[in-house]
């Protein structure tokens, strides 16, 4: 199974993916997490993310591309894979069609107000990666469950850069909506219930 995970920031596709995922025995493939950990690691391309994604603009489409061609080729895809936060414009899109055939691409429907309200809610713990919110709390505030560290708040996930990366969303990647209902593979989901609705949607609609 091959497939999109499409919608704005903090549409809870990566909470998603992880279960369906896991669930599934498909590689979740997160662009966003694979920057973050470039920039953890301070790689050159790490630095050059950074920069791009504290101001939640979006990278070159040509090295994104160049980063998906290869993951999907890792032996972990060979099951499936959910493509998390890629393609994110029309060229990322186009370019994926030349390497790769999709079965569905998933669009998680969601107001800016609600995406807004809980992407700034959001805190990750800065050592294991682990993600709380409004759904998912931790057992003290603050800290992490697994490990104890103080959680923090991604830059990206402030209120400014919140609005800046829905402004690029809608601009930029909502485009993609029309290009695969064209391609009659869109399943449009609710994505404002809760995360175990999302998934048993999810996976009515591509399994
Ligand atoms: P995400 O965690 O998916 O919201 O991604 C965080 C940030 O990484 C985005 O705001 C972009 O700056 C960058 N990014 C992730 N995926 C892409 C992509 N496919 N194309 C361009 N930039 C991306």
């Amino acid at each position: 199974m091959k497939l999109i995970f499409l919608g704005p920031p903090g549409a809870g596709k990566g909470t998603i993916a992880k279960k369906y995922s896991t669930k599934h025995d498909v590689a979740h493939i997160s662009t966003g997490d694979m920057l973050r950990a470039e920039v953890q690691q301070g790689t050159e391309l790490g630095l050059k993310a950074k920069e791009i994604m504290d101001k939640g603009d979006l990278l070159p489409d040509d090295l994104m591309i160049d980063i998906i061609k290869s993951r999907v080729q890792d032996e972990d895809c060979e099951n499936g894979f959910i493509l998390d936060g890629f393609p994110r414009t029309v060229a990322q899109a186009e370019a994926l069609e030349d390497i790769i055939t999709i079965d569905h691409a998933v669009l998680f429907v969601v107001d800016d107000e609600i995406v807004i309200e809980r992407i700034t809610q959001r805190r990750q713990c800065p050592d294991c990666g682990r993600i709380y919110g409004l759904n998912k709390k931790p057992e003290t505030e603050g800290v992490c469950d697994k490990d104890g560290h103080e959680l923090v708040q991604r830059e990206d996930d402030k209120e400014g850069v919140v609005r800046s990366r829905l402004e690029v969303y809608h601009e930029r990647t909502a485009p993609l909506v029309d290009y695969y209902r064209e391609k009659d593979i869109l399943e449009e989901i609710d994505a404002s219930r809760t995360p175990e609705e999302i998934l048993k949607s999810v996976e009515e609609a591509t399994l």
